[in-house]
């Protein structure tokens, strides 16, 4: 391998790490300690030719392909042992173009890198609400974030992209170029190139009402409920997630992230919210939007995690009581469930231009488990199992492909787009990835004539 990889590195641009460099520990490492993969060698790509060569060299000798943009996917898809991981961390460059409302963004670059090069335009593009994420990995599954409701799912806001194919084919896609494989990135992952280039539409905005509201012990069923009731009448100006969790004192805690954009300095939804029962902190204030972005931002690498969820069309009391009980039943801090409002602009878009299959559900509920002590692994995982099973019979739209770990069966990622996108899907991967090639994500088998080495390349698959 060691030869080989003098050729990798000759033919690269950027750099190559093999085990024995300094830096290969760290660069191996996922957002999700839970995985713990040694790659053969991570080719840290610097642009589209890069990624061809990188491509190339993988299929030449024969070694399974992880591709890394923000290192976030809690299935941990961007690593691979023995095999080779495409890394874009060095393509992180945002172009703005303030006149045309237009940013295009290299297939590397995070939340806080498009976010910064945006606002300071006074320009936005929906997002996520973690600065660290990657921006092409959330796109490429949807996208949903502090301005859902506002303007959309992230990948509603892509208007054009750059990839280049296993194949080594440099491919765009547009309404003008290729518009079915623009569909197919707006939601159906990774399956069909390497993006290298991603150009969204954005969108004004200065300040927003936005941070943390914090309710704890009795009054928390009642704040959920509250939540639940606020989103249901709120404008499009207004977006808002919450999460379930029991606090060290081990008592139920809810946290709601209200981001309000209108003109009101103190919108009816806010003070609703404020007066739900159970308030102990209020960090709601006017800011401006890159606050709002670090609401949240966990530390990379720290955590295990296991996440396993469902879209749903309501939350109905006994649903929520369900949470409730749920996170009763763990215990132990600091796994949570978060709830995600798909409403407003999500349901304003022509359904038919993106793969996703959820944007007719009304939330998205996640159960999150996190936790440090390997010990724990079994019981936390076992917890999130029973507790997705718990939501299951409230399920829509199968479950958020941006949050699913790697034992998800087929079936659930053909909920989650539904039969007829999911069979359109894998058309499209047929004709871009034949061989599946790129099968280290949520997967969409070719179809029909690629079957055969899509069993093989599935069958490898850890
Ligand atoms: C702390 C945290 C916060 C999150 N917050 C949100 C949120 O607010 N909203 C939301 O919708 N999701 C959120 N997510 C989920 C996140 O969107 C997905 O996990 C997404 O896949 C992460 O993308 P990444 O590039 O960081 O991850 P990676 O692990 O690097 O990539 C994941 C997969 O995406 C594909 N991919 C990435 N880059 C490319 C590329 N350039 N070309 C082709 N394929 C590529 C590959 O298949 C890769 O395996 C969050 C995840 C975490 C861990």
């Amino acid at each position: 391998m060691t030869g080989s990889l003098t050729e990798l590195r000759t033919a690269l641009t950027g750099d190559v790490l093999a085990p024995s460099d300094r830096e290969y520990e760290q660069a191996r490492l996922c957002f999700n300690l839970l995985i713990d993969r040694r790659p053969a060698a991570i080719a840290r790509c610097v642009d589209a030719d890069d990624v061809a060569s990188a491509l190339a060299f993988a299929q030449e000798h024969d070694l399974e392909i992880a591709v890394r943009g923000g290192g976030h996917n809690p299935a941990g898809h961007c690593a691979v042992d023995d095999g080779l991981v495409i890394d874009l961390s060095r393509m992180r460059d945002v172009e703005v173009d303030p006149e045309a409302r237009v940013a295009t963004s290299e297939g590397g670059a995070t939340w806080m890198d498009l976010d910064a090069a945006t606002q300071a335009h006074g320009l936005v593009t929906p997002g996520g609400v973690v600065g660290s994420t990657g921006v092409t990995g959330l796109t490429l599954g949807g996208g949903i974030g502090h301005l859902t409701a506002q303007h959309g799912l992230t990948c509603d806001n892509l208007v054009a992209a750059e990839l280049v194919t296993p194949a080594g084919k440099l491919v765009h896609a547009s309404d003008d170029e290729n518009p079915d494989l623009l569909w197919g990135i707006r939601g159906g992952g990774g399956n069909f190139g390497v993006a290298t280039r991603l150009k969204y539409r954005l969108h004004p905005l200065d300040r927003v009402i936005g941070g943390l509201l914090e309710y704890a012990g009795d009054g928390v069923p009642g704040a959920l409920r509250a939540f639940r009731d606020v989103d249901a009448k709120a404008s499009n100006n207004l977006s808002c997630q919450a999460q379930l969790r029991f606090d060290q004192g081990r008592t139920p805690a809810l946290t709601v992230a209200p981001c309000y954009t209108g003109s009101d300095e103190e919108p009816d939804e806010l003070r609703a919210l404020r007066s739900a029962p159970g308030l102990v902190s209020d960090g709601v204030r006017s800011q401006s939007f890159l606050d709002q972005q670090r609401v949240f931002d966990p530390g990379y690498g720290v955590d295990r995690h296991y996440w396993k969820g469902h879209f749903v069309g309501e939350l109905p009391d006994e649903l929520l009581d369900t949470l409730l009980d749920r996170v009763a039943n763990l215990d132990r801090p600091p796994g949570a469930i978060l709830i995600e409002s798909l409403r407003g602009a999500p349901k304003e878009v022509d359904p038919t231009s993106a793969a996703v299959g959820y944007r007719g559900a009304a939330f998205n509920v996640s159960v999150m488990a996190t936790w440090i002590d390997p010990a724990l692994d079994d019981e936390q995982i076992a917890w999130a199992r029973e507790t997705a099973a718990a939501i299951e019979p409230w399920s829509v739209s199968g479950g958020y492909a941006n949050y699913m770990q790697a034992d998800e069966p087929l079936d659930r990622i053909r909920a989650a787009f539904g039969p007829d996108s999911f069979d359109r899907l894998r058309v499209l991967k047929t004709r871009y990835d034949p061989g599946n090639v790129l099968h280290r994500n949520q997967n969409i088998p070719p179809a029909a004539s690629g079957a055969t080495a899509a069993a093989t390349r599935l069958g490898r698959k850890a």
